[in-house]
């Protein structure tokens, strides 16, 4: 019997959505390689927190519900996959989220999510200040303090099981690891990789003085794919934002009610089963610049602290930044590129790349593989751009 033909991809950029590409595509038995400028991960994908928000798959009815509906059964699924192949385990755990709001503004906003939830029949519970505060507990071993010194003016609180979080740097080191031994072309600080162009069309990407070929290109870069796509004359538009996390390490954290990710406003703490607490995260529009600032650091110190307890005694260990790759109406670019039929892209996951990643890996193989993507990816397509950019102009 005849071998069927594998096909050689080119990946460029090994964040998250490169490597779970890589990854898929590898499982599928197809020949990969993986070009990165720096090391795997290093972006934003390392610099995220790991939140995994709840879905449910069943009540899911735009095309972005059900990309996040089928992310999160697939993590589950790639947790274990991967533990049984690289011996590493992820964190993946289905932690539930305390939400709280204080301000009006915040019990508004907050009372936003609930109605969304109730309409797609996400589990929620609402609590009481007290039970908000026992959730809470984690923070404080100190029994006697009282619970307007844990959190103060909690207005209203709600208790979210489905959702979850792993450790995103253990995720991408155990991706890089798979994709070692299902025998992807890893490269990594290979340069920065450029775009060849021939007769008007993708000849190939050069990096470092090689030249890579293959029969499919992906171009997963991250707030950088509108740079690196710009030779073949196509238009996305993207937007790098800023976003600064301050860890924490306190002694190996327990609670009767588990170590909930915190969610207070727009802010979060991630809490870790090894101790580590991470508080995050600012959103901030300053182009490329990725490094921390003494103002926001000390702002989000400042807030994680005022938790009291095991915060304000804890060991801050550092801080960082990432850029989260943001497009220009919220979705991301995912799908072919131009006419080529060759060229794909998957970028533009904003505050939701980790969550994402799976399912748009499978998507985005399965539309290589020329198979129905079981996301409806019309609202993602890079074409888009062009027909907003036409109507703005009538
Ligand atoms: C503070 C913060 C908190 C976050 N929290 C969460 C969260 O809790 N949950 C969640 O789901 N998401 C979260 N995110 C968002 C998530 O991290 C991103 O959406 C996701 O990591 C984007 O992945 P990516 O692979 O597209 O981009 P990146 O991680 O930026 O990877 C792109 C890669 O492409 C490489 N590259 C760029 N140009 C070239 C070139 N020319 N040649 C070769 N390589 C190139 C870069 O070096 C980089 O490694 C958070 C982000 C931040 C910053």
């Amino acid at each position: 019997m005849r071998k069927p033909k594998t096909m050689r991809k080119i990946i460029v950029g090994g964040g998250v959505i490169g490597l779970s590409l890589a990854y898929e595509l590898a499982k599928r038995k197809h020949d990969v390689v993986l070009l990165e400028q720096e090391g795997f991960g290093e972006k934003a994908s390392w610099a995220g927190a790991g939140i995994l928000p709840p879905t449910c798959r069943a009540t899911a009815i735009h095309p972005m519900e059900v990309l996040e509906a089928i992310s999160s059964e697939i993590h589950e699924l790639w947790a274990e996959e991967l533990q049984q192949l690289t011996g590493v385990d992820n964190g993946f755990r289905k932690c539930g989220g305390l939400y709280i709001a204080r301000s009006a503004g915040e019990v508004a906003a907050l009372t936003g999510m609930q109605f969304e939830w109730e309409s797609r029949d996400i589990l929620f519970e609402e609590l009481k200040v007290d039970e908000a505060v026992e959730r809470l507990s984690f923070l404080n071993s100190d029994s006697k303090v009282h619970r307007d010194e844990i959190v103060p003016n909690i207005s209203k609180a709600l208790w979210v099981p489905g959702e979850s979080q792993f450790s995103n740097p253990t995720h991408l080191a155990a991706l890089v690891s798979a994709c070692q031994s299902l025998g992807v072309t890893l490269h990594e600080h290979a340069g920065m990789c450029q775009v060849q162009v021939a007769n008007g069309s993708l000849a190939g990407i050069s990096t470092g003085g090689e030249e890579f070929v293959g029969d499919q290109y992906f171009f997963t870069a991250g707030p950088w794919t509108e740079q690196l796509i710009k030779p073949l004359e196509i238009v996305l538009p993207m937007q790098p934002v800023r976003g600064q996390i301050a860890l924490y390490k306190v002694d190996p954290l327990s609670s009767a009610f588990g170590l909930p990710v915190i969610n207070d406003g727009s802010r979060y703490l991630v809490p870790r089963t090894d101790g580590h607490v991470l508080a995050g995260a600012t959103i901030e529009e300053v182009g490329f610049d990725c490094r921390t600032t003494a103002s926001e650091v000390e702002e989000l110190r400042g807030w994680a602290e005022s938790f009291g307890g095991n915060l304000s005694d804890a060991t801050f260990i550092r801080s960082w930044a990432g850029l989260r790759p943001a497009t220009y109406d919220g979705f991301p670019y995912l799908g072919k590129l131009g006419d080529s039929g060759n060229a794909f892209v998957a970028t533009g996951h904003f505050k939701s790349g980790l969550h994402l990643s799976t399912g748009t890996a499978v998507v985005l193989a399965d539309l290589a593989d020329e198979k129905e993507p079981t996301v409806d990816l019309r609202p993602f397509s890079p074409a888009r751009v062009t027909c907003h950019q036409a109507t703005e102009i009538k």
